[in-house]
Order: C-alpha cells, then sequence, then structure tokens
C-alpha cells in the first residue's frame, strides 16, 4: 500500500492567522501532514523567516512543498522574462531548502510561437543550467502537469523530459486535475502510476481536484471544484492502495482542507 500524505495548497482557510506557521499548525491539528506553500503571487519568506518555518516544522514534522511563482515562463520571447524566471525558480529552491520542503513546484512555460520539438530542446538547456546553477542539497525542481496545450508540457511531455534530464533533483508534479482537462475527461490512473515506476520515481508529489465541465462548450475546463466529481478521487484512492509509492495529494480545491480531509477518509475507508 502507498504511504500517501495529505494537505491543503496554502494555508487553511480554517487558520485564524494569515501566516504560514499558523497555517502549519492548523494543519496538523486538523490531522493532516502536507503543506504547500504558495509563493504564486510573490516569494514571501526570506531567509530568516524560512528558518523560523524550518524550526516551526521539526516538531509539526509536515512534508512542506513550495509552489513557485505563476509569473514564470522560461520560454517567453522576452529576455527579460526568462532571466526573471530563472531568478524566481533559484529563489524559491533556495528557500526550500533552507525549510527541508523537497518539491518546488513549476508551471514551466508557454510554448509561444516555439514547435513542441524546439521548446523542448530549448527547455533542456534552459533547465540544465537551473539545476546546475541551484547545485540542489534535498530538493528537487519538479515542472507541473499542464491542462492546456499552449503550456509546457503535459503528462507524456513531461515523462519524456524527465528522461532527457535525468537528474537526481528533477521530478515531475502530477496534477491529476489537469492531466483530466488535457486528455479531455479522461484520466487512466493505472497508466500513469505504471509510467512513474518505469521512471523509478518513488516518491511522488501531486495536486488534485476536481473540475468544472462547461455546458457551453461541453469541455472540462481547469476550473477547480469541490471534491464530488470528476476526476473520481476514489479510483485514485483504489489504485494507490495496490500500489507502493510515497506520495503527497496537495488539496487544490476552493475549500482546501477539508477536501485534503475529504480525500484523506476516503483513502482510509478503502
Ligand atoms: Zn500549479
Amino acid at each position: 500500500m502507498s504511504k500517501v500524505h495529505f494537505g491543503p495548497a496554502g494555508i487553511p482557510i480554517s487558520a485564524e492567522k494569515r501566516d504560514t506557521i499558523s497555517g502549519m499548525k492548523k494543519v496538523k491539528e486538523l490531522e493532516l501532514d502536507a503543506m504547500e506553500i504558495e509563493f504564486v503571487r510573490n516569494i514571501y519568506l526570506n531567509e530568516q523567516s524560512a528558518k523560523e518555518v524550518k524550526k516551526a516544522n521539526e516538531e509539526l514534522n509536515l512534508k512542506l512543498s513550495i509552489h513557485a511563482p505563476y509569473f514564470i515562463n522560461l520560454l517567453s520571447e522576452k529576455e527579460s522574462v526568462v532571466e526573471k524566471s530563472k531568478k524566481l525558480i533559484l529563489q524559491s529552491l533556495k528557500i526550500a531548502e533552507i525549510i527541508n520542503a523537497k518539491f518546488v513546484v513549476v508551471h514551466a512555460a508557454y510554448y509561444g510561437k516555439l514547435s513542441k520539438e524546439d521548446a523542448f530542446e530549448k527547455m533542456v538547456k534552459i533547465t540544465k543550467e537551473i539545476l546546475k546553477k541551484a547545485n540542489l542539497k534535498n530538493s528537487v525542481l519538479a515542472y507541473e502537469t499542464m491542462a492546456k496545450q499552449s503550456q509546457f508540457a503535459d503528462f507524456e511531455t513531461l515523462v519524456e523530459f524527465y528522461k532527457e534530464i535525468n537528474h537526481p533533483n528533477f521530478s515531475i508534479c502530477v496534477d491529476f486535475a489537469h492531466i483530466f482537462v488535457f486528455n479531455d475527461g479522461k484520466i487512466d490512473y493505472k497508466k500513469i502510476f505504471d509510467t512513474l515506476e518505469k521512471l523509478g520515481i518513488k516518491e511522488v508529489h501531486s495536486h488534485f481536484s476536481n473540475v468544472k465541465f462547461n455546458l457551453k462548450t461541453k469541455k472540462f475546463q481547469d476550473v477547480h471544484v469541490p471534491i464530488n466529481s470528476h476526476p473520481s478521487f476514489y479510483e485514485l484512492a483504489k489504485e494507490l492502495k495496490k500500489r507502493e509509492f510515497e506520495i503527497t495529494i496537495i488539496s487544490e480545491s476552493p475549500i482546501l482542507e477539508k477536501d485534503a480531509i475529504k480525500m484523506k477518509n476516503i483513502f482510509i475507508s478503502i
């Protein structure tokens, strides 16, 4: 059976005090054991406050991860955006190493006018450069599986990318909702975990939420809704019971920790 850690994307909604350490304490109180620190708008921890987070976590013992800023686009036509993106990733990785967060999740890039092949090649070069500069001890740069054709990149592409990078400090953040949207409302959990097994990935970082079905376009959208429809968490939980992964599942549902608890209870009940 897989060992699963559950927690919210960011400070729990029910935390009265809105700082990271108060959020972590709330996570513990709710008997969850993971939290993603959201640097999506800005990197709000400096080295000093990061040390305090690390210290607080020595007692709380949560699986911490970081979500790097949304602003990032490593394939931008503007050189200034690429440089800023690299800096934001390096800074997020630096904070991760201080607080002992293993995974730093990044929405890496948009294809723009580039062909898939050129984008892939460019990203290999840039990513290797970032990993060299970051010189990581424990933390892992993890590109998230994206929902849109315009974004780098979908699960299949990132699997190939992972093989190409072949670095102990690089991985994939598996966003199940994004995979479901990318594949027009289909997700094959068995195939995903078979692939991860083949890649030799034993510790997985992931995001989960349900998504909206647009009645006008008849398509699933990357709009997060509470977990009671699609994709099925029950099927994911069933698959994980059969496997031997260590996996963190971050709830990106609008009701964050409530759905983290719901997922945990579903997993336990099977
Ligand atoms: Zn994300």
